[in-house]
């Protein structure tokens, strides 16, 4: 997809999903944020697990350089071997190099169906133990891995209307957000994979209670379902 760099990444995010597609990049700021800052920034967000970093996903910008000359490196072909690859030294540059005016941008396929596991893990190094189980057992449907901490849960609960602690009783120290995705055919199917998951993650002492199909909203806070 095309964008002009004004565009706010969640409008982009409803158009590309009407279109059966999505944005490889997902953060909290999206109902504000604009695609020029989110490349400027090299934002990573929730996606990057699934999608790769925007120096993957970005296939060209065009960008005004301070002389006023247009800098058109607006290519969208994805498979790009021929010379220097400039477009990058704008990604990340924060606008020290150029103003980026336009973004060519990868759009993957929006799944079709995508399960949201929160678990609450015992210590930090349980958290990262729980990441590297799910890149290895649940790979390729893996989609997002964040964690947070008590205090943070409890700031989100009492500050957004609407948000509830998904383990309530839990009192852990650390929680982890996971999102997979999978196909509407074999939800039963994949909802006791990841119960399996769990069971195996309980087991094995990574995380002391966990529930499968939160109803998280970027803004709107996270509630079990
Ligand atoms: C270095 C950095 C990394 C970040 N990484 C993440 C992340 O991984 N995940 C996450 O959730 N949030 C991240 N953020 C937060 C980030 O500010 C916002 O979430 C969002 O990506 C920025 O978009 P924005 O439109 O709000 O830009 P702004 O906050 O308005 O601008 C951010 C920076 O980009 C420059 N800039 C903005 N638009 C353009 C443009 N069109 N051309 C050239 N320069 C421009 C600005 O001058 C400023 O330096 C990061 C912020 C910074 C500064």
């Amino acid at each position: 997809v095309v964008a002009e760099a004004g565009v706010v990444l969640d409008d982009l995010e409803i158009a590309l999903n009407r279109e059966g597609m999505t944005v490889p990049l997902d953060l909290g700021a999206k109902g504000k944020c604009q695609i020029g800052g989110n490349v400027s920034t090299n934002a990573g967000g929730l996606r990057l697990l699934r999608h790769g970093s925007l120096h993957g996903s970005v296939l060209g910008v065009e960008v005004v350089l301070a002389s006023g000359r247009v800098l058109n490196l607006l290519k969208t072909l994805r498979k790009d071997n021929t010379g220097y690859d400039l477009k990058q030294l704008f990604i990340g540059a924060e606008g020290t190099l150029g103003v980026v005016t336009k973004v060519a941008l990868l759009a993957p396929r929006k799944p079709r169906r995508v399960d949201v596991t929160f678990a609450a893990a015992p210590s930090f190094s349980a958290a990262v133990e729980t990441l590297v189980a799910a890149k290895t057992e649940l790979s390729e449907s893996l989609q997002a891995f964040e964690f947070l901490d008590r205090a943070s849960l409890e700031l989100v609960c009492a500050q957004m209307k609407g948000a509830r602690d998904p383990l309530p009783g839990s009192e852990a120290p650390f929680y982890v957000v996971m999102e997979t995705s999978g196909s509407v055919e074999r939800a039963a199917e994949e909802r006791a994979r990841l119960d399996r998951f769990l069971a195996d993650a309980k087991t094995r002492g990574r995380v002391v209670d966990g529930v499968v199909g939160v109803r998280v909203r970027v803004r709107g806070g996270i509630a079990a379902r």
